[in-house]
């Protein structure tokens, strides 16, 4: 369906659990997160009730993130159950990679379309610094085995961070030079942790790969979900894409929900508070009053967020009722969870 600001929204990314077995320096605090108990999190039943009664709305694509999904036991389980419902034409899946071998073969069987293993550098002391403790092995294993299924699509995700040598993305976009996978380089944004880091724009990072590749075509054609722009450097077997949401507001195409671990339906990463579809779901709400709260949610999305000053902001695909609505969302409260609990 359509938002108010005519927006069609037809992906949502459901986070399975805000657990995780790494602690990123800018997604999780050193400690860890306060747990949220068990009980207080959607049933495989419940997020598969949900995603049908989305697919009824209009929402094809689902991906599958957190925290770390793969420490969920049985997230396959899911993916299948996700996977059968009509109307829902694509189910993938972020992850951090490292339970990634051990269960690829089951996600795959069940549907899995596309993985995205994040992995923001190649030098094994710094992903431990980075991830504070995980083994930079175990993820490239888990990339290998996933490249293993040609009709998988294979994509790496690497935050720029500022006080990382900038040969650490050359060597990070080198993974898609003789490999069938794509390498995006996602703009830090100030979530949670994240806060606390500067941006570096994909376009520094940009001119640092031409310096070493040469003049990268650009890439006609949709690929994945989301607002990532794809370039290919010459002779590079996959493709290279940024996702500046710092750098270039991308709003004005946002196609997205999110559905966090508890139940909540977030129309914007940015805003605090969502419509709580666990309340709902256990008070023993029928599926018509479900599908009009999932509607009005979607309808009400903010025109965008407000990460850097909104009025410099502006995009050309911003008409001026967009840039009316945008500066309306100001006085919003926002979110102050990190991105392991809101779903990244
Ligand atoms: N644990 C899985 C993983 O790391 O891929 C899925 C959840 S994680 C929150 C999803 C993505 O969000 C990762 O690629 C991570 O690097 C990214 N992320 C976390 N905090 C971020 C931030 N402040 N700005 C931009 N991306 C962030
Ligand atoms: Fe965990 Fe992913 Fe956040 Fe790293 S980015 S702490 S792997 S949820």
């Amino acid at each position: 369906m359509k938002d108010r600001l005519g927006r069609t929204i037809e992906y949502m990314r459901v986070s399975v659990t805000d657990r995780c077995n790494l602690r990123c320096v800018y997604c999780m605090p050193e400690e860890g997160v306060p747990r949220v108990s068990h009980g207080d999190i959607l049933t495989f039943d419940e997020i598969t009730r949900i995603c049908r009664i989305g697919s009824d709305v209009g929402i094809s694509r689902i991906k599958l993130t957190g925290g770390e999904p793969l420490v969920r036991r049985g997230l396959s389980s899911l993916l299948g159950m996700i996977k059968e419902l009509p109307g829902i034409e694509q189910v993938t899946l972020t992850t951090n990679g490292l339970l990634l071998e051990e269960n690829i073969n089951a996600l795959v069987s069940n549907g899995l379309d596309a993985v995205n293993i994040s992995i923001d550098t190649l030098d094994a002391g710094r992903y431990e610094e980075l991830t504070r403790g995980g083994s930079l092995r175990k993820a490239l294993e888990g990339m290998e085995a996933a490249l293993l299924f040609s009709n998988l699509k294979v994509r790496i995700n690497c935050v720029l961070m500022r006080d990382v040598p900038a040969d650490n993305y050359v060597s990070i976009a080198r993974l898609s030079e003789n490999r069938n996978v794509d390498v995006r380089f996602i703009e830090m944004m100030p979530i949670g942790q994240g806060r606390d880091f500067g941006v570096v724009s994909g376009g520094e990072i940009y001119d640092v790969l031409k310096r070493e590749f040469g003049e990268a075509s650009g890439c006609e054609g949709k690929f994945g979900n989301g607002p990532a722009v794809y370039v290919r450097f010459p002779d590079f077997r996959g493709k290279t894409g940024f996702i500046d949401a710092m750098s270039h507001q991308f709003c004005g195409t946002c196609n997205r929900i999110r559905l966090t671990s508890e139940g909540c339906l977030k129309p914007c990463l940015q805003y605090a508070g969502g419509t709580d579809l666990r309340k709902l779901l256990r008070s023993g709400a029928d599926d018509e009053h479900i599908r009009r709260e999932i509607c009005r949610t979607i309808y009400e999305k903010p025109a965008c967020h407000q990460f850097s000053d909104c009025a410099s902001a502006h995009t050309d695909v911003w008409n001026d009722e967009r840039k009316t609505g945008c500066h309306q969302e100001r006085g919003q409260i926002y979110e102050t969870k990190d991105m392991s609990q809101i779903g990244g």
